[in-house]
């Protein structure tokens, strides 16, 4: 009955992949623990082993148990591609995926704007495989075709930006890297599968810390690659033989997390639109990174693209001393210090250590702070940031 195309996106998130009849009327699809999988006979074996990669099948413990393969169903289905692979980690899932494409000699274009691991990854373990990865301007657009070169293979996005949040033309560089006979990735973990569908933009595969939104209770990792048609077993395999994995336990509280998705991501959408109005309404502030403001530079293609905005955002502020990024910080009550957003509690994070970037300085006069917009009531939210701007006045003065 789900296979209907007319449900949509709160219906699906709803009912996709429970299967209560198979399991006792229990609504959730259980914990499955397993290492063995048990087979009826050796022709079913022997079956499976000539072609191991196929989508909702597990050979062995390691490539998932019907909890992971319900999971992997309602995101793939959700964002509009072919398969889902399920990982420990969002960051193995990048790996994993651009893995699956290079080799020695091999060239590689990353936007400028990616989570700091990713460059990492970049330029440490591929620049020893013989991959020479080149960092791009995000905002490059269909200038990324003059790029391109023969041995490129693979194109990296991430929209907005980490930490600064610029909006690419995914639809353009998408283009571009096809014609250029390469792939195109998009890490989408800020948007989600509800407001960016990278596949109907030409987009090849899709990669998500699903530890962020997804799980939404920052309480457990997860990693996500979602491939179109032709790509879904080059990557499985490759997955598969980096030895990736995701535990059980983690895979049930993913597809919990999923099924309040859109209600959690509207609170956040809303609470961080008007904190970051708020901000932009201080004399502290230098400007607020966010592209659901009409006054960001990635608003228009933001708008074109995307269906919402999530709770994550920046602030640049006007020069203080260090003591007075401190003062704010260290006394915040509500707003936590700490890395891993998408939870329904509000963060708050200076950006100094991630923002490294190749093709401009991003270096800015005053210290930038990464704010997470928690579930909270935004008026306390709020009493808390006006304390915060008060400490850091204090300070100064
Ligand atoms: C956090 C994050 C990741 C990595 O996810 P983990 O599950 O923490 O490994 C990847 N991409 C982006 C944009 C992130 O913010």
């Amino acid at each position: 009955m789900l296979d209907k195309n007319t449900y949509r996106t709160d219906t699906l998130l709803a009912h996709l992949g429970n299967d209560p009849a198979a399991n006792h009327g229990v609504v959730n699809p259980p914990v499955y623990h397993a290492s063995t999988i048990l087979f009826d006979s050796l022709e079913a074996y022997t079956e499976l082993r000539k072609d191991p990669y196929v989508k909702g099948r597990s050979l062995y413990g390691i490539a998932g148990t019907p909890t992971t393969f319900a999971f992997e169903e309602t995101v793939a289905r959700l964002e509009g591609g072919y398969g889902a692979i399920a990982l420990q980690s969002g960051l193995a899932a990048i790996v994993g995926a651009v893995t699956a494409f290079v080799g020695q000699g091999d060239h590689i274009l990353v936007s400028d704007s990616v989570y700091k691991p990713t460059r990492v990854f970049c330029e440490d373990l591929l620049a020893r495989m013989g991959v020479a990865a080149e960092f791009y301007d995000p905002r490059i657009g269909a200038g990324i075709a003059s790029m391109m070169r023969p041995e490129t293979k693979l194109v990296f996005m991430e929209s907005p930006g980490s930490h600064t949040f610029e909006i690419q033309d995914v639809p353009a560089i998408a283009a571009a890297a096809r014609a250029g006979g390469a792939v195109s990735i998009i890490d989408n973990s800020w948007a989600t599968p509800l407001f960016l569908k990278p596949f109907a933009l030409g987009v090849d595969i899709s990669v998500h810390a699903a530890t962020k939104y997804i799980v939404g209770h920052s309480d457990a990792m997860m990693g996500l690659i979602v491939t179109s048609e032709p790509y879904y077993v080059q990557v499985r395999r490759a997955c598969a033989l980096l030895g990736y994995s995701a535990p059980p336990d983690d895979v049930y509280l993913s597809l919990r997390g999923l099924r309040t998705l859109s209600v959690r991501l509207a609170k956040h959408q809303e609470t961080g639109l008007l904190l970051a109005k708020w901000f932009q309404a201080r004399p502290e502030v230098e400007q607020v990174l966010h592209p659901g403001l009409p006054e960001d530079p990635g608003h228009e293609i933001w708008r074109r693209d995307f269906t919402g905005s999530t709770g994550l955002f920046g602030v640049d502020f006007k020069p203080c001393s260090r003591a007075a990024l401190v003062a704010m910080i260290d006394g915040f009550d509500l707003f936590g210090l700490g890395a891993s957003w998408g939870g329904y509690e509000s963060l708050a994070m200076p950006s100094g250590l991630s923002t490294v970037r190749s093709t401009s300085d991003s270096q800015t006069a005053g210290p930038r702070v990464r704010f997470h917009a928690g579930l909270e009531d935004p008026q306390d939210l709020i009493a808390d940031l006006e304390a915060g701007l008060a400490r850091m006045k204090a300070v100064d003065s």
